[in-house]
């Protein structure tokens, strides 16, 4: 079963005004939907058919050099954006709460505080890539970057929340702003499913 462009979990308008439904659309269905075509080949090209996106990522190192760039590439940008669409949703934003929440006060001191480290990594990334907030391999927060298509779990991170600085994802409403886009995407952040891998993490 190769894999498929998983469904939008919301409408192109929905997350209007934070974020234009026609960067939406064709972040969705043209580059991701890309990935995902890419994808499929080079697992086919890695004889790696059957194995699910988590295993294929956090198992690259036992992938021959030569198939290994494109299951990067392809393969982390397939994930990155099926986990970047749930991360999102309409009438969310604010501050996370829970016991994410907490873990956010207790670590950074204050939410805006948090909010202030995440933008400048966000908008400090050069170049493409992904700004996130990770449980580390020593179960705590962190903030941190990756470049390009490059998947947290491949090294050994667990992913709560992200935001895709790539151009792709902000230009053609922000052009090369991209603090204004940081901005805004502070107010489509989905803490109810941060809160809820957060927990599922921490168990
Ligand atoms: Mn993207």
């Amino acid at each position: 079963m190769a894999f498929e462009l998983p469904k939008l979990p919301y409408a192109y308008t929905a997350l209007e005004p934070y974020y234009d439904a026609q960067t939406l659309e064709i972040h969705y269905s043209k580059h991701h939907n890309t990935y995902t075509v890419n994808f499929n080949k080079a697992v086919d090209a890695a004889g790696l058919e059957g194995k699910t996106a988590e295993e294929i990522l956090t198992s690259l190192d036992s992938v021959p050099a030569d198939k290994k760039t494109a299951l990067v590439n392809h393969g982390g940008g397939f994930w990155n954006h099926s986990f970047l669409w749930e991360s999102l949703a309409p009438n969310a934003g604010g501050e996370a709460k829970g016991n994410l929440g907490s873990a956010i006060k207790a670590k950074w001191g204050s939410f805006a505080a948090f909010q202030e480290v995440f933008s400048a990594k966000a908008v400090g990334h050069f170049g493409s890539g992904w700004a996130w907030l990770v449980v580390n391999q020593k179960g705590e927060l962190e903030i941190m970057d990756t470049h390009d298509q490059v998947c947290p779990l491949t090294l050994g991170l667990k992913p709560l929340m992200v935001i895709d600085v790539w151009e792709h994802a902000y230009y053609l409403k922000f052009k090369n702003v991209r603090p204004d886009w940081v901005k805004s995407w502070w107010n489509i952040v989905n803490w109810d499913k941060a809160e809820e891998r957060f927990n599922a993490i921490s168990g």
